[in-house]
C-alpha cells in the first residue's frame, strides 16, 4: 500500500504491525509522526514519501513509548524528537522492555532489533505543546491517561486530523497492557471535543467521530465492569462474559483497573 493523503497536504501510509505512519507536509519542511518499529523501516517509508514530495522531515512526533512508534527514530534524525516528558523517562529507564517486546513481535527483524539506538523524544511535552511545520499549525496534546499514562495526540486543525495513536484503535481491540481503563473514556471524551472529522488510528483505517463515539461507549462498558469487580459486587468470569472485547483483552484490562 502506498502514502495516501487524508486531508490536505496531511498523508498516511499502514506500515508492519498495520501501523499507521503519518505525515503533515508545510511549505518547506514536513513532519512525521510514528516511525514503526525500526530504523530500516523507516527509511523505506520516507523512501516512498519521496514520491510525494522531496520536502525535508525536520520533525518527528511518537505518540507513545511503544516500540512499533518510536523504534524508526534514529533513521529520521538530526530531525527534532518530539513527545511526552513520560515517553523519553520510559524509554531511558525501560526502552530494553519495548526491545523484548519488539523481539517477540518481529523476529524477522531479531538483528537490526538487537543492534538498534532506542532515541527518546527530546522536545518533551506535557500538556501541549504547538509546533509550526512550514508555516501550518500543528498541536501536541496530551488529553489524559488512556491506552499508556501519556498518549500524545497530533492534531493539525486546518486539514480537520487528528492522529490518536493507540487511543483509537480500527480492525482490533484496544489493547491494554500499559493502560488506565477507568481514566481511557474521559480521555476519549476530551479528544471528540476538538473536533476532527478525520481520526487516524494508531493500527488501522482512518475513522470519523462517530467510530470514536461507538469505541468510547465499548471502553466505557469496560470500565463500569472494572468498578463493579473492584467493588466486589461482581465476579471476574462473570465480567468477561459481558465485556465487549475478547477475553484476553477484558482480562488485561479488569487486572490494569485493579487495586495492583
Ligand atoms: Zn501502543
Amino acid at each position: 500500500m502506498a502514502w495516501e493523503e487524508i486531508g490536505e497536504g496531511v498523508w498516511r501510509r499502514r506500515s508492519r504491525l498495520d501501523l499507521n505512519v503519518g505525515a503533515v507536509l508545510g511549505e518547506d519542511e514536513l513532519l512525521v509522526v510514528d516511525t514503526g518499529s525500526t530504523p530500516t523501516e523507516a527509511s523505506e517509508l520516507l523512501a516512498e514519501l519521496r514520491r510525494v514530495t522531496r520536502l525535508p522531515c525536520r520533525r518527528v512526533v511518537n505518540t507513545h513509548w511503544h516500540f512499533d512508534h518510536c523504534f524508526g527514530n534514529a533513521a529520521l534524525l538530526p530531525a527534532l524528537v518530539h513527545g511526552h516528558r513520560r515517553c523519553a523517562t520510559l524509554l531511558r529507564e525501560r526502552g530494553e522492555e519495548q526491545r523484548a517486546e519488539a523481539l517477540r513481535w518481529r523476529p524477522d527483524r531479531a538483528e537490526e532489533l538487537a543492534g538498534l539506538e532506542i532515541v527518546p523524544p527530546g522536545r518533551t511535552l506535557v500538556r501541549r505543546a504547538e509546533v509550526e511545520v512550514g508555516g501550518r499549525q500543528v498541536v501536541l496534546l496530551h488529553l489524559g491517561r488512556g491506552h499508556t499514562d501519556h498518549d500524545v495526540v497530533v492534531f493539525v486543525p486546518d486539514a480537520g486530523v487528528l492522529f490518536a495513536g493507540d487511543l483509537v484503535e480500527e480492525g482490533a481491540p484496544p489493547s491494554f497492557e500499559d493502560a488506565w481503563p477507568l481514566e481511557w473514556p474521559g480521555t476519549l471524551d476530551r479528544l471528540l471535543e476538538l473536533g476532527a472529522p478525520t481520526v487516524v488510528p494508531g493500527h488501522g483505517d482512518p475513522v470519523d467521530p462517530a467510530f470514536v463515539r461507538g469505541q468510547r461507549e465499548e471502553l466505557e462498558a469496560m470500565a463500569r465492569l472494572c468498578r463493579e469487580v473492584l467493588d466486589g459486587r461482581l465476579p471476574v468470569p462473570a465480567a468477561l462474559a459481558r465485556a465487549p472485547f475478547p477475553e484476553p483483552t477484558a482480562g488485561v484490562a479488569l487486572r490494569r483497573a485493579g487495586p495492583g
